[in-house]
């Protein structure tokens, strides 16, 4: 008898079934990521240097994993104050982030230097002691120009190092921002709405719907849900292409926008469920190679790459 009324409330029920944010689990992320730069390490071209971000983040995934224990939470220190009803609370100039993360570094430093091969060993041990012994006021300058996205005001030697430590911490406190964030519903498209970083690249998932994407954070590791048809940078719809290696299938494309000329790697998780966003960015990068020349400029960026951008 009453088939034809429509039942208002599930109308936004079913909507909110895309989430628009989906909360980082830091530990899982870095065993994943090092899993897959351990499976790409002898394809990539560059085995050395996967190896040793295959080193990087298992300590990484080390630090992580801590923090679900009840040992030792030293290393974070006190839950910052979070500030929920601004945009982007785990931006930079919006909490007291203080130095936690320096212990984080030194963690991760102490961690790393035993495991280094003897082949990298000379220089790399230098730079990593260097590191542990820069003055904290020194190493809270580089974390704040790095946070600013002003990443040549740092050595090029220690960003990847400083990045991936304000990552751990980062991603330590953003589950839970993310979650509460996550009720709320509220949209958003060029920048990571936890911490206000960019993106890595696009993902495409099977889950919870296939052809969903979401943007990864480089920062703390957040996802947020960003509809198909516009650019991620700029939002236009008009003007976008997808470039990739093949015509049919391809796992990794490339989304280009001719308003912004910005262009962000798409990463299709639904064909290919091996991929992980910064290793897979990475290990493609002849694809930006191609688009760079054509005159377009990433609008992305790739923590286990920002030693390279000087
Ligand atoms: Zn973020
Ligand atoms: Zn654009």
């Amino acid at each position: 008898m009453s088939t034809a009324i429509l039942d208002a409330e599930k109308i936004p029920a079913q909507k909110l079934e895309i989430k628009t944010l989906i909360p980082a689990d830091p530990k899982a992320i870095y065993q994943f990521r090092a899993a897959r730069l351990a499976e790409l390490a002898e394809e990539s071209g560059l085995p050395d240097y996967f190896r040793l971000l295959n080193l990087l983040v298992s300590v990484q995934a080390r630090l992580a994993t801590e923090t679900n224990g009840t040992a030792t939470q030293s290393c974070f220190g006190p839950k910052p104050e979070f500030d929920l009803n601004q945009s982007q609370p785990m931006a930079q100039g919006h909490f007291e982030w203080g130095n936690y993360w320096q212990s984080v570094l030194l963690e991760l430093v102490s961690d790393l230097l035993p495991r280094l091969m003897p082949k990298n060993a000379p220089e790399l041990t230098v730079v990593l002691k260097e590191l542990a012994s820069t003055e904290p006021e020194i190493l809270q300058q580089y974390a704040q120009a790095m946070l600013l996205g002003h990443f040549a005001d740092v050595p090029a030697k220690y960003t990847l190092f400083i990045w991936a430590a304000l990552s751990v911490y980062w991603s330590h406190w953003a589950t839970d921002v993310a979650m509460a964030l996550a009720k709320t519903g509220e949209g958003h498209k060029t920048l990571c709405p936890v911490c206000g970083s960019h993106p890595v690249a696009s993902v495409i998932k099977e889950q919870p719907r296939a052809g969903l994407r979401y943007l990864h954070c480089s920062l703390c590791e957040t996802q947020w849900h960003q509809i198909r048809a516009e650019c991620t940078s700029c939002g236009e719809d008009k003007g976008v292409f997808l470039w990739a290696e093949t015509e049919t299938k391809a796992a990794v494309r490339i989304e280009s926008c001719d308003t912004c000329k910005g262009y962000t790697k798409m990463l299709f998780t639904d064909i290919n469920s091996k991929l992980e966003v910064a290793v897979d960015d990475l290990a493609t990068l002849l694809m930006d190679q191609y688009v760079v020349e054509q005159g377009y400029l990433a609008t992305t960026v790739n923590p286990l790459l920002l030693a390279h951008e000087q």
